[in-house]
């Protein structure tokens, strides 16, 4: 892992990586009427508008209420601070929605250390596994996508990263259940910190 110490261009998945992992997809996918082995941003993308637009919104309120009260998964805020005072570029590839990550991040104390553009939400990228997130801040910063960092806490992460030949970071689980897709494996973020 020490390889990554050099590393100056880190994007993070939020949800459960940054955060306390608080979404309970299945109750989520329950109230909205999906299949349970579906994915939530894939089976409303294929609804007609008007029930697509109605079950965003509940999304939407429902995760705004999740952001207020996001709390900083362990050593997270040590982290980023830490990557931040090495002139880091960081940023945010999340599934959630972009105005929902400025409220998640402010809510945990990181909200003057990502750049406003450098946060992908489900508007602005498409939807991880989907490379599309990771190669737009690549261009954007202007590096080849092998000089980017993701760090993430599930497979969609990984996979995203192994598809915009970046490289992965897996933290916030006991142990690595996806080796051979996790570039890098740490406990939490403030084990990663040590190892850089
Ligand atoms: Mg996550």
């Amino acid at each position: 892992m020490k390889q990554l110490a050099a590393a100056r261009h880190w994007v993070f998945d939020m949800d459960g990586t940054l955060t306390l992992a608080v979404h309970d997809f299945e109750a989520i996918k329950r109230a909205l009427e999906i299949p349970l082995e579906q994915d939530i941003l894939q089976h409303l993308a294929a609804l007609p508008e008007a029930l697509a637009a109605a079950k965003y919104a509940w999304l939407l309120e429902h995760e705004r209420e999740l952001a207020l009260a996001a709390q900083p998964a362990p050593g997270a805020i040590e982290l980023v601070r830490s990557l931040q005072a090495r002139d880091c570029r960081l940023g945010i590839l999340t599934r959630n929605a972009h105005e929902l990550a400025l409220v998640t991040l402010q809510a945990i104390g990181l909200g003057d250390c990502f750049a406003s553009a450098d946060i992908l939400g489900r508007d602005e990228a498409p939807p991880k596994p989907h490379p599309g997130g990771l190669l737009h801040l690549a261009e954007r910063w202007q590096v080849a996508p092998g000089e980017l960092v993701m760090v993430g806490d599930y497979r969609f992460d990984l996979e995203c990263a192994r598809a915009a030949g970046a490289r992965s970071v897996l933290v916030n689980l006991a142990e690595n259940p996806w080796p051979q897709l996790a570039d890098h494996f740490a406990v939490d973020c403030a084990a990663l910190r040590k190892a850089i």
